[in-house]
């Protein structure tokens, strides 16, 4: 890996980032609070939260087994994938590499922040290749995007090519294991220790059953959280949300019980999929969703759409053609969806 000091954009290794008021008393203690023009009413709510999130991240980092300095929290992973772009890449001069086809964040992102974009594809297995994303960089890239389990295929990434990845790219790999709670593949959160230039995502958005609150975080060494602090917003995730993680990660029988749910039903509804006639192929996955490739899926989708029933048409996705995302519902949504598909 590249000194981190060579791999930051100059302007945010130089930056002096904005000191909130509570910024500046922290460590004191201290009743009478008259440093932030807050309203003195209404009490917990005129008050603004704690900008590095402390209390959430000592549960966070009990939950996830990775130390709390090692931890940042957002406003969803997307807060995540922008900060990334903004903190190393130099619009218009450096580039990212990525697998194809993947999440569309990272592109959209890119775009954004008028940063070059390589897609390098996967094989026919949806599997990536070391050698082809290693060979798609140059001096100037300065990320390479994973996902695993992947979006919209589904499967995880072969362990020994991303380490692969991992150890020869000089700059930052960010393995975004959004899915990782419903795959038996051990998270590569743990292993950040051997990795420095590791950055991982995770959200509360899917296994944790929580998309409305917008919650995300990034798991990498503390000089790369160090960064993000540095850039994000002061107060970038509001109290309420604080407060309904928190309450989320102290119980944790509800999210448990529904993995297990989705986990059963992900298995009856691609096996009961596979006997459509529609049908021509369920791919493996590793996610609470499926990738099925069927005889003509703009007209299936179309038809389900005429049902009320929505689901992913990723038709026009390289190597996805004639492919349907299927997210796992509930038992009821699920068997909807197939009586609707055997009347098509
Ligand atoms: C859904 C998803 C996310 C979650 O994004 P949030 O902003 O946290 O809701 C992240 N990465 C991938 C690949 C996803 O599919």
């Amino acid at each position: 890996m590249k000194p981190l000091q060579e791999l930051t954009r100059p302007n945010i290794l130089a930056l002096a980032p904005y000191s909130s008021a509570r910024d500046e008393y922290s460590g004191h203690e201290a009743h009478v609070f008259l440093d932030a023009n807050e309203c003195p009413y209404n009490a917990p709510l005129n008050r603004y939260p704690d900008p590095l999130q402390r209390e959430l991240k000592e549960l966070v980092a009990r939950q996830k087994g990775v130390p709390a300095d090692n931890i940042f929290l957002g406003n969803g992973s997307d807060e995540a994938i922008d900060l990334l772009y903004r903190c190393f890449c130099q619009p218009g001069a450096d580039n990212v590499v990525a697998i194809e086809p993947t999440y569309g964040m990272y592109r959209v992102c890119a775009d954004i922040n008028d940063v070059e974009y390589r897609p390098v594809l996967l094989d026919d297995q949806f599997q990536l290749h070391a050698d082809a994303l290693l060979a798609a960089c140059d001096d100037h890239t300065k990320l390479i995007w994973i996902c695993s389990p992947n979006n919209p295929t589904g499967n995880s990434m072969q362990r020994d090519e991303v380490l692969r990845v991992i150890d020869a790219f000089q700059g930052i790999v960010v393995l975004d294991e959004a899915y990782s709670d419903f795959s038996r593949q051990r998270p590569f959160r743990s292993e950040l220790a051997q990795h420095p230039n590791l950055v991982v995502l995770n959200t509360m958005s899917k296994a944790w059953a929580s998309a409305a609150i917008r919650l995300g975080m990034a798991f990498a060494s503390a000089d790369i959280i160090a960064i993000f602090n540095k850039v994000k917003y002061p107060y970038n995730v509001n109290l309420l949300t604080q407060q309904q993680a928190m309450q989320r990660l102290k119980d944790t029988q509800d999210v448990e019980r529904w993995l297990q749910l989705v986990l059963q039903e992900r298995s009856r509804l691609m096996e009961a999929f596979r006997q459509l006639p529609i049908c021509q192929q369920v791919y493996p996955t590793d996610a609470n969703f499926f990738l099925a490739r069927v005889s003509d899926a703009q007209a299936v989708y179309d038809y389900l759409v005429h049902q009320g029933i929505i689901v992913r048409n990723r038709t026009r996705v390289q190597l996805c053609h004639n492919c349907l995302r299927i997210t796992v519902g509930t038992r009821s949504e699920n068997a909807e969806l197939l009586g609707a598909l055997r009347q098509y």
